[in-house]
């Protein structure tokens, strides 16, 4: 790796040159799985992270049935599963105490019948330590992207600083991948307008011990609100309140008593928790809820994935299986295109990757859009509908009879049904694999 002297900004670093077949900017679930993809198809890959570390912000931890059956045929379920989690079969949502199922995974085929709730980091670090096996994979942690190299309108790599050294990275490669997340820095230097869109809510996360809050994927809605319950192992539940965007600061000043009272009005179990469980604000996280979709995913030389791509609401909770999903579809285009010549690869070649993903991701965001818009109406407005109105109608979208095709299912649970099955079934190109070291595939 030659190295030389240059002045960046107001202190003089080293440059040192790297070059690679494909650099990953991210190690989200979107990012690492592309990664471990390709270094298991023989394809030089460096995975650049900005964090010292997997374990720092709030990441979604729902997995999807079919992000199990995409863990299984890419060989890396069974160490999936030795993780820390807990399996999701059924969805209930308690409506004034009465219970609603809204999915019931019983429904689908197959041996992928349940979702995971887990942790982020433990899973990421997992599929970061499958790809290290494979010799053409290179992994950095704190070495933030700070811009794209162009040359002439084509991106030819990144310029990233390394943490650890102070130095700077100049990267050439054949192929920038954004899976830098909803605030990506490529998809910004590369110039693609995320395409936000408006919402309503935001939501508030805490978390309580499981041995005072209901297991795994429940919620519990009254005149009160609506209180979402994450079993995510580890002897803790995480818990989402929804609030009307912007009126945090307004919560907070009525004080942390007034919120726990609210909690305990939807559901009175939560109780013995309080106060030592959430003594302050502090123990909350505030998250926006500003899903997005960028006009353009491909670029000459450049590909945006998961996030970067298309913002996820966590309605729904899809944000990680899209990711997922754009990885495995990108894995076969990227190598495809690899296999085409030497040099950039040009957008015509990998624009099949984006004709494959953006209607399904399209799909996915129209159904959580019009979930939100129910939910954003219940925050703002329920409170100001008398009683004998508010209870049917906050009953309404859950009454469902059993058994019923997804077509003829009321609203509210086609909806569901049909944001947590995923509508379109991808799959790993196995085909493209090396053997593993010591003759394994
Ligand atoms: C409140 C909330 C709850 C959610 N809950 C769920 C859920 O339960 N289930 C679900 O499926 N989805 C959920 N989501 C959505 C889900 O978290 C995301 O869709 C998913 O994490 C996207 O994966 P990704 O790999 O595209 O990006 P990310 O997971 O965001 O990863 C991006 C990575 O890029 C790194 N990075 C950023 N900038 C740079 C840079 N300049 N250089 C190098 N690295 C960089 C970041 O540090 C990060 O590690 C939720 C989202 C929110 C906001």
């Amino acid at each position: 790796m030659p190295a030389r002297e240059g002045v960046i900004g107001r202190t003089t670093e080293t440059t040192h040159d790297i070059d690679t077949e494909v650099v990953v900017v991210g190690a989200g679930p979107g990012g690492t799985v592309l990664s471990y993809l390709l270094a298991r198809s023989g394809v030089e890959v460096l995975l650049l992270e900005r964090h010292a570390d997997l374990d720092r912000e709030f990441r979604g931890f729902g997995f999807q049935p079919d992000a199990l059956r995409l863990f299984d045929e890419m060989g890396l379920l069974e160490r999936v599963l030795a993780l820390d989690h807990e399996e999701v079969r059924r969805g209930v949502v308690h409506v004034y105490d009465k219970p609603y199922e809204v999915f019931d995974f019983d429904d689908l085929s197959g041996p992928y019948d349940f979702a995971l709730l887990m942790e982020q980091p433990p899973l990421l670090e997992t599929i970061i330590e499958a790809a290290s096996e494979f010799e053409t994979f290179t992994y950095r942690l704190h070495t933030p992207v700070r811009d794209l190299r162009d040359e002439d309108g084509r991106i030819v790599g990144v310029r990233a600083l390394d943490h650890e050294t102070g130095d700077e990275l100049a990267v050439r490669s054949r192929l920038v991948v954004g899976a830098d997340g909803r605030f990506s820095t490529v998809r910004a230097a590369a110039d693609i307008d995320p395409g936000l869109l408006e919402s309503d809510l935001e939501l508030l996360w805490f978390k309580l011990p499981e041995t005072v809050a209901h297991s795994a994927a429940q919620s519990r809605l009254n005149e009160h609100g609506l209180l979402l319950y994450f079993g995510v192992g580890g002897g803790e539940i995480q818990l989402g309140w929804f609030i009307e965007k912007g009126t945090y600061p307004e919560l907070r000043e009525r004080g942390i008593e007034a919120f726990r009272e609210r909690l305990v009005a939807v559901d009175p179990s939560l109780a013995p928790a309080f106060p030592d469980s959430l003594p302050s604000f502090d123990a909350c996280s505030l998250l926006h809820i500003e899903p997005g979709l960028s006009g353009k995913w491909v670029r000459d030389g450049l590909l945006l994935i998961g996030d970067a791509a298309h913002v996820a609401s966590p309605i729904g909770a899809q944000g990680n299986v899209l990711a997922i999903q754009d990885a495995v579809v990108a894995h076969t285009t990227v190598t495809t295109a690899l296999e085409r010549g030497a040099g950039t690869l040009p957008a015509a070649t990998l624009r099949g990757y984006e004709e494959r993903r953006r209607p399904a991701v399209e799909r996915v965001l129209k159904s959580q859009r019009l979930a939100e818009r129910g939910l954003s109406w219940l925050v703002r407005r329920s409170d100001s509908l008398p009683e004998p109105v508010k209870r049917p109608l906050l009953k309404a979208p859950f009454a469902i009879p059993a058994h019923v095709p997804i077509a003829r299912l009321p609203f509210g649970r086609r909806l569901l049904t049909r944001a947590l099955f995923g509508p379109d079934p991808v799959r790993v190109d196995t085909t493209r694999f090396r053997e593993r070291p010591g003759g394994r595939r």
